[in-house]
């Protein structure tokens, strides 16, 4: 993918595509991978990279949400069940098997815990991962052998997916391109254009040179995520809003805080909710909170409430205590929760909303979560036929391949960073196959190294940017900016250093 021939083809003169896209996260890349492949002419925009919004700051579980079943949403969690094991089908480099370990230190909670997994297993059916078991406290330990064994009786053992969330969304790019979509990111849709009253396009924003230009397009699908209700507002300035933003933190430990193969699930946390430590890249993800926010940003932080919670619930069940300055990084993003009464966010559905605008036929798809992706995009592609009245043709997602080439062998060579597992190889790459554009891009989302060590990434930056200038062709001055916007940026995910200091 070349950002160059994307923007060409996005620039095409009097192209009527048959559905434009707002928004390269996991619902708007994935609607693009489902319509391309059903044969329509699609255009994807989006104001960032993909995947800067919610879809890179996820907890990187492909799962039905044992959560939910707690909530008794059963209908909720066996779709995501279906939906991780057609993931697992279609992309197996990308989804990994782990078990999960719930540990138990009153006498009620693995009989408890054992049978609501046992129930999980069931709805998984077909799709199941492997059957959850009890754990005597020894297994638990021989699992996680960092575990508190203070009062520790045992546990139960389940299995649920993992990913890389901005690897699969770059894979999912790929895949629409692969489709004939043409995606183009930093590229903002910036107004709605009408004819009848009804959206029948908008004009786009180069985000590298601010040249604007119009496209026109049977459907409009509004994929915007936390920010859906601005594209809304771009409709109809008095649109009430159906997203409730509410912020979820993560921590990132070193590794040897949860050195064995297994994650700890934790069922019910202080404030009532779940929360995980997972193995992942070599360290560790804890997380996540759940904050109700006024609105969604494009860079949420974490509070410093939220770390401090995070750290104190997985000391409990950690024998080795973390301290604040083990923290390699922290990166917080909004749900794009659908608000349907208003009130606490905690309550409220992760389904999916379909929303047509009865006057303008602007389509919103909202809510969900990365594991449903999929679903989501199968249902928006359903429905823009039926509002465009685009030739029916079925949906071929169920088993179409992603394409998630495995590209560790073409990106050996020398380590930019002793703590870090970026090459020059694979800057290149990015640059050449992946529509990198910024230093942030590589460090961030195409590597997960700002997430892996923030303080190492900042460290990498000076020669990412220059191997990325010599790729793209930029000078000294973009260089030198580049270096301060990303360090900038990576401050804000260095909190162990902001602690200690
Ligand atoms: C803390 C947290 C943990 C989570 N963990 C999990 C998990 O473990 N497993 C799971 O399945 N789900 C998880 N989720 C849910 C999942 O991450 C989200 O449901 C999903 O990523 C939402 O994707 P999206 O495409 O709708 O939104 P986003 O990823 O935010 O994408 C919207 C995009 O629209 C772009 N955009 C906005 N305005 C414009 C415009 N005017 N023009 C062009 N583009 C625009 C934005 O830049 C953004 O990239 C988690 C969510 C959070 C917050």
């Amino acid at each position: 993918m070349k950002r160059e021939t994307m923007l060409a083809g996005a620039r095409e003169h009097g192209r009527l595509w048959d559905l434009l896209v707002i928004g390269g996260g996991a619902t708007g890349l994935g609607i693009a991978v489902d319509a391309a492949a059903r044969g329509h002419a699609v255009l994807l925009a989006e104001r960032d990279d993909f995947a800067k919004g919610t879809s890179s700051r996820s907890t990187k579980l492909i799962h039905g949400g044992v959560r939910y079943l707690q909530q008794g949403n059963v209908a909720l969690v066996m779709e995501a069940l279906k939906e991780r094991g057609l993931l697992r089908r279609n992309a197996p480099q990308l989804v990994l098997d782990r078990a999960f370990v719930v540990p138990s230190y009153a006498w009620w909670e693995s009989p408890f815990y054992g049978i609501g997994l046992k129930l999980y297993d069931l709805l998984a059916g077909e799709y199941g991962f492997g059957a959850s078991r009890h754990l005597t406290a020894a297994e638990v330990v021989a699992a996680i052998p960092t575990i508190e064994t203070d009062g520790l009786l045992g546990g139960t053992c389940y299995y649920d997916g993992q990913f890389d969330d901005a690897r699969l969304a770059v894979a999912l790019a790929r895949t629409a391109a692969g489709q004939g979509a043409i995606l183009v990111n930093y590229c903002a849709v910036v107004a709605l254009r009408k004819a009848g009253g009804q959206v029948r396009g908008a004009v786009l924003r180069d985000g590298e040179t601010g040249d604007e230009f119009e496209v026109a397009a049977h459907v409009v699908v509004n994929a915007a995520g936390p920010f859906c209700d601005e594209v809304r507002r771009l409709d109809a300035a008095d649109a009430e809003p159906i997203v409730a933003p509410s912020r979820g933190t993560h921590l990132v430990l070193p590794r040897q805080f949860l050195p064995g193969e297994a994650a700890i699930m934790v069922p019910h946390t202080d404030d009532g909710r779940v929360m995980f430590a997972i193995p992942w890249q070599e360290r560790v993800v804890v997380g996540t909170t759940d904050v109700a926010v006024p609105a969604a940003t494009p860079e949420p932080r974490p509070a410093a409430e939220e770390i401090e919670f995070l750290l104190a619930t997985a000391n409990r069940y950690l024998a080795r205590v973390a301290a604040p300055s083990d923290i390699l990084s922290a990166f917080a993003g909004i749900r794009p929760l659908v608000a349907a009464h208003g009130g606490s966010t905690a309550s409220l559905s992760r389904e999916h909303l379909l929303l047509i605008d009865p006057t303008s036929g602007l389509l919103t798809v909202a809510g969900g979560k990365w594991t449903t992706y999929r679903r989501m995009a199968e249902d928006a592609v359903d429905a823009a036929q039926t509002l465009a009245a685009l030739p029916r043709r079925p949906c071929v997602t169920a088993t179409l391949a992603i394409d998630a080439a495995d590209t560790r062998a073409a990106d050996r060579g020398h380590a930019l960073h002793p703590a870090l597992p970026l090459t020059e190889a694979a800057v290149r790459r990015h640059c050449r196959e992946d529509m990198a554009r910024r230093v942030e891009d590589v460090l961030a989302r195409r590597s997960r190294c700002l997430l892996l060590d923030a303080r190492a990434a900042i460290e990498a930056a000076p020669a990412v940017a220059g191997l990325m200038a010599a790729e793209l062709g930029r000078d000294g001055a973009w260089v030198q900016s580049e270096i301060a916007a990303f360090t900038a940026l990576a401050a804000g995910y260095d909190v162990g250093r902001r602690r200690t200091a």
